[in-house]
């Protein structure tokens, strides 16, 4: 397997930022350690070329979870102890959940969850993942050999691997979006189960945003332009959170247009209940949230962000939601309307 690559082993020991270090290409979106990252795709491809198969039933055992009639089969690796396996089922119960939290069901019928050891000396107890979209989608993480529940559940990675989920994205082309996505939603996954703090999270989207700022890679270059060369000439930081920044604008004018009855989560929910099981484009996808949203507001928004040549103001939209900005730390109000959106934001309740 994939782990046992030597250089991989010797490049995985490198330290993790939230959202620092993911890679997409046509086949597999994936999440390695930011050395990795260095070496960009082409050795990407060379390492993991054909691994976006099956599971191996021989190495693994397999078990399901069940709720609300959908299907997620576990495959965890043999070469773990009794004692991790453990561990990992309990962990992977608690992560499915958070992802169930977003529509009230799993975007798919049916879907998959493989984890294998690495045997990596990675303080990151989850060094390397990736999801493969196709029938059915498959998350596969490589974690520690041995980690405990809690160091499991704080691993940021897992929540963006699953939050890729939440869109029928067919795994190429306008990265920026995808990346995005799962940006802004592994902050709230972790928010909303209660693994941070709702301050936690919007410092850690505001901190996600001047990373964006402080990444020059593309300095004066549109999106959509810096998005198809980040592979090969780097930027991810500016193209992930320039698509954050796109999630954030369009749940805070969702809430804003509804006086909160009205949701991002519940957007991507109507997407996933019409089109879960195909795989469309950026473009497509845009286009069906505003039909079936029956806002405008998707398609103008991906316009202004393939255009844009650096992260738009996220300023004026913290100011909305009733967080403040003092010497880089987030400050958030108690009160008001734009403070009650935002709550709502990070706690999942609507009105
Ligand atoms: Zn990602």
């Amino acid at each position: 397997m994939a782990m046992r690559h030597p250089r991989l082993n010797s490049l995985s020991n490198a330290a993790c930022a939230d959202g620092d270090h993911c890679h997409e290409n046509e086949l597999v979106h994936r999440c390695a350690s930011k050395a990795l990252q260095r070496l960009r795709a082409c050795l990407l491809l060379f390492c993991f070329a054909g691994m976006a198969g099956q599971v191996h039933p021989a190495e693994s055992t397999r078990q399901e979870l069940v709720r609300d009639n959908r299907v997620l089969e576990i495959h965890i690796s043999t070469h773990f102890s009794e004692n991790m396996r453990q561990n990992l089922v309990e962990w992977l119960n608690f992560i499915a959940t958070s992802l169930q939290q977003v529509y009230g069901h799993w975007p798919r019928q049916r879907w998959q969850i493989s984890v294998t050891p690495t045997s990596a000396g990675s303080a990151d107890p989850i060094p390397w993942a990736q999801v493969h979209r196709g029938e059915p989608d498959r998350v596969e993480f490589f974690t520690a050999a041995r980690a405990s529940v809690a160091e499991l559940k704080r691993a940021w990675t897992s929540y963006h691997e699953l939050a890729h989920l939440l869109i029928p994205y067919r795994g190429y082309g306008d990265a920026w979006f995808s990346e995005g996505l799962a940006s802004y939603y592994q902050n709230i996954l972790q928010a909303r189960s209660g693994v941070i703090t709702e301050q936690q999270m919007w410092q850690k989207l505001y901190d996600g945003y001047q990373r964006g700022l402080a990444d020059t890679a593309f300095d004066g270059v549109a999106l959509q332009e810096a998005s198809k060369r980040m592979r090969q000439q780097g930027g991810f930081m500016r193209v992930y959170w320039s698509g954050a920044w796109y999630f954030l604008a369009a749940d805070a004018r969702l809430r804003q247009q509804s006086g909160g009855k009205y949701t991002l989560d519940m957007a991507l929910e109507k997407l996933n209940g019409c089109c879960a099981d195909q795989q469309l484009s950026v473009v497509e996808i845009v286009s069906r949230l505003d039909q079936l949203n029956r806002v405008i507001l998707f398609q103008g928004l991906y316009e202004e962000l393939v255009n844009s040549t650096s992260i738009p103001p996220y300023e004026p939209i913290y100011a909305s939601l009733g967080i403040a900005l003092d010497n880089g730390k987030v400050v958030l109000q108690s009160s008001g309307p734009g403070a009650r959106l935002r709550q709502q934001i990070a706690s999942g309740k609507t009105l």
